[in-house]
């Protein structure tokens, strides 16, 4: 029964560029990508035990099993993502999409061609990253293409303070900082970003536009410049978020709802 209100409310949150709920016609085999943190798995407060929420994997096994490509598109390193996915079957995107483990189980790494530029920037900001952690006591979390600071333990004055630092060394060292739910991200490298690791997962899992849409669901600003690129082509984007973070995209609360929206698209 409450699936069905699931649904209306799936109807109800369509822009008003889609006249009609958008439903998946049956034939079509579309590439369904999903941000981890915050997406598949609820916020929680230490980072390190994030697991997937229980109706997401149902769902993510259910499209699969209806014949859909999945990926799961992150910036935790891969080696850290891989394990808490444990589902064969998936592209799953460390790194922003730099680091890819595919459903064959093969490795393909786009990271040299970023390395340099990353290591020089990460040498000028190492500084203000050590004022950062142990100065302003922030939890700086070195994924090592980009850094995570972790607010979240912070009153406000010193939430402030943390991105008015981070704010100065990006236009310092021309580096972008975007914002997270509790948490800014440091990318290091200005075109790495998650729109990079779409276009990267449309090639490798062969996608095209006239076989199938892209579905991709995020919930911070990091996700919004990839769901911007799904938009333009013309595919349909989710906000886990209150509010969307790209103009178009459906809205919903938390990962349990995502699925449930999910499921309706995809006709599950
Ligand atoms: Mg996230």
């Amino acid at each position: 029964m409450r699936l069905s209100g699931e649904r209306r409310s799936v109807t109800s949150r369509i822009s008003l560029s889609e006249p009609r709920p958008i439903r998946r016609p049956e034939t079509e085999r579309w590439l369904w990508i999903f941000d981890f943190d915050g997406t598949l798995s609820p916020i929680v407060p230490d980072r390190h035990s994030a697991m997937m929420d229980r109706s997401c994997r149902r769902l993510l096994m259910d499209l699969m099993q209806a014949g859909q490509q999945v990926a799961i598109l992150s910036s935790r390193r891969l080696d850290d993502l891989y394990p808490r996915i444990d589902l064969p079957g998936v592209y799953a995107g460390g790194g922003m999409g730099l680091e890819w483990i595919l459903p064959s189980g093969e490795r393909r790494s786009y990271a040299e061609a970023f390395e340099e530029d990353v290591i020089h920037r990460r040498t000028a900001m190492s500084g203000q990253l050590d004022y950062i952690e142990h100065v302003l006591d922030a939890d700086v979390e070195d994924k090592f293409w980009t850094v995570s600071v972790h607010v979240r333990h912070l009153e406000q004055d010193r939430k402030e303070e943390v991105k008015r630092e981070l704010d100065a060394a990006a236009r310092l060292y021309g580096l972008k900082i975007r914002n997270a739910p509790e948490a800014f991200e440091v990318l290091f490298s200005p075109s790495l970003d998650k729109s990079f690791g779409v276009s990267v997962l449309c090639r490798i899992a062969k996608w095209e536009a006239s076989r199938g849409r892209l579905v991709y669901a995020g919930d911070d600003e990091n996700d919004s410049v990839a769901m911007e690129l799904v938009a333009h082509l013309g595919g349909v984007t989710i906000s886990v978020a209150r509010f969307p973070t790209v103009r178009e995209s459906i809205v919903v609360r938390d990962p349990p709802h995502l699925a449930a929206v999910c499921r309706s698209i995809a006709g599950l």
